[in-house]
């Protein structure tokens, strides 16, 4: 897993001066999600030595899948891979956030993880109480060039088992239940389709049905349309599975003749929209048996603006576009399909919920002029976006745990907490804000100010 750390600008003389003003020394806590809850009050809520806000180093993750160049928005963001700069590597991921594997920092020696550790106060009580010292939630930009992996998220006691298991592949004990906010339209594929479109699957796709096998294709075309219970379950489960793990040679044949099927019918007549899906993902993935698996689930297309949730065990893969995810701090993923990584398949497969219910979009709840509010149903975090008009201002009432902030768009000043002076925010300045902190945000230019915050979930909080 490739990673850099993100240029930003230095942090200003007293940011950086409050950021390594720890001021009740090193705690030494250690292990994301299983740290012990402070020894120290931190009920106090407006602690007096609390910085308002602290600048944010981010790191990038190069994955193969990212876009490159100024197409992707983690490249305008990290100011870096774009005009004038020779790293062409794909720029995928934008993590900000304490997760060991890349984490914020605050000056280059200063990991964010380390001064909340000595900060305490900054997660405000119950968030310290409840989640050990660490930040709960990992926010992320995401420019997806092509597919990532299908791919699900173990829940908490899956995940702890399989770290416990496999500490390399399985970094850490937490569930990691996450949610997209589209930045552009965003493709998706999400959730299992339900039977009726499952069965149209096994009667228009021979080249499924015949890896699915006889039997198992029977079961499932057998089953009552409105029966969402343990019976299309099991046999969806068992139909999956015999997909999944069919052998190289046999993924690879069925596609090929899959390819020279669709390619002679185009000729007559329109390919549906999951055809035309499948075709793509071939050229992306050849002989892979997630292009055979995109039949199975929904293909979940969001508009910019909308978010889809997505929670434990549902096989989901981000197929184009960019967005804003939020998520519980874990780097658990259980892969088995679109993909040149691990795949471990018979984990993903017994772990699956197999609801056929279509994926939960959010659409946001304006909270206050210029905040729209995806609130998903998790307790770890919330997203809100703000956009500022030209000559607007907002205030963001103090709320009693941590938050970070991404300026998107455009140009404006941002002043918190007990702060006299305002800080100068633009396109890709990144702030974590402790909790009990009043933040005013104005825009200063023609364009309207478009930032992001995220938090812990306000219904956790209240
Ligand atoms: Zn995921």
């Amino acid at each position: 897993m490739a990673s850099s750390t993100a240029a930003s600008a230095p942090a200003s003389t007293l940011e950086r001066r409050l950021c390594l003003g720890g001021r009740r020394g090193g705690m030494g806590l250690g292990g994301l999600g299983l740290l012990a809850p402070p020894d120290v009050a931190v009920d106090d809520p407006t602690p007096p030595e609390m910085p308002g806000l602290l600048r944010l180093r981010c790191a990038v993750q190069h994955y193969d899948w990212g876009r490159r160049g100024a197409d992707s928005l983690v490249a305008r963001l990290s100011r870096r891979g774009v005009v004038g700069d020779a790293d062409d590597r794909p720029f995928a991921e934008l993590w900000m956030g304490t997760h060991p594997a890349a984490p914020s920092s605050l000056a280059p020696d200063v990991s964010l993880r380390d001064w909340i550790a000595r900060n305490p106060a900054a997660l405000g009580r119950a968030v310290a109480a409840r989640w050990g010292g660490d930040l709960p939630f990992l926010f992320k930009v995401l420019s997806v060039a092509k597919a990532l992996s299908i791919q699900a998220h173990p829940d908490r006691e899956l995940a702890a088992a399989l770290h416990a298991r496999r500490p390399s592949t399985y970094r850490d004990g937490n569930h990691k239940p996450e949610m997209a906010v589209a930045v552009t339209e965003f493709h998706a594929l999400c959730g299992f389709a339900v039977t009726k479109e499952l069965k149209e699957v096994l009667r228009t796709v021979p080249e499924v049905q015949e890896l699915v096998g006889k039997e198992e294709s029977r079961k499932l075309l057998s089953v009552k349309e409105q029966d969402g219970g343990i019976g299309v379950r099991t046999y969806l489960k068992s139909a999956f599975t015999k997909l999944m793990v069919a052998s190289d040679e046999e993924v690879s044949e069925a596609i090929s003749k899959l390819k020279s099927r669709l390619s002679g019918e185009s000729k007559v007549r329109t390919l549906t929209k999951k055809e035309q899906l499948v075709l793509s993902l071939e050229k992306q993935y050849p002989g892979d048996v997630g292009v055979l698996a995109a039949f199975f689930l929904n293909y979940v297309k969001l508009s910019p603006g909308e978010a889809l949730y997505v929670g434990s065990n549902e096989p989901h893969a981000y197929l184009s576009g960019e967005c804003i995810e939020c998520m519980a701090t874990s780097d658990n993923v259980v892969r088995a399909g679109l993909t040149p990584k691990y795949r471990d398949v018979q984990t993903l497969c017994s772990m699956l919920t197999y609801n056929q219910t279509f994926p939960e979009v959010l659409h946001g709840v304006p909270v206050q002029p210029y905040v729209t509010r995806y609130t998903p149903s998790t307790d770890e975090f919330e997203v809100d976006r703000y956009l500022l008009p030209p000559g607007k201002s907002v205030t963001m009432s103090p709320v009693p745990g941590p938050s970070i902030f991404l300026v998107m768009t455009g140009e404006g000043e941002i002043q918190a907490g007990s702060m006299h002076d305002s800080t100068k925010a633009k396109e890709g300045d990144i702030f974590f804000v402790p909790a009990h902190t009043e933040v005013k945000l104005l825009t200063s230019g023609p364009r309207s100010l478009q930032l992001y915050r995220s938090g812990v979930n306000s219904r956790f909080l209240s």
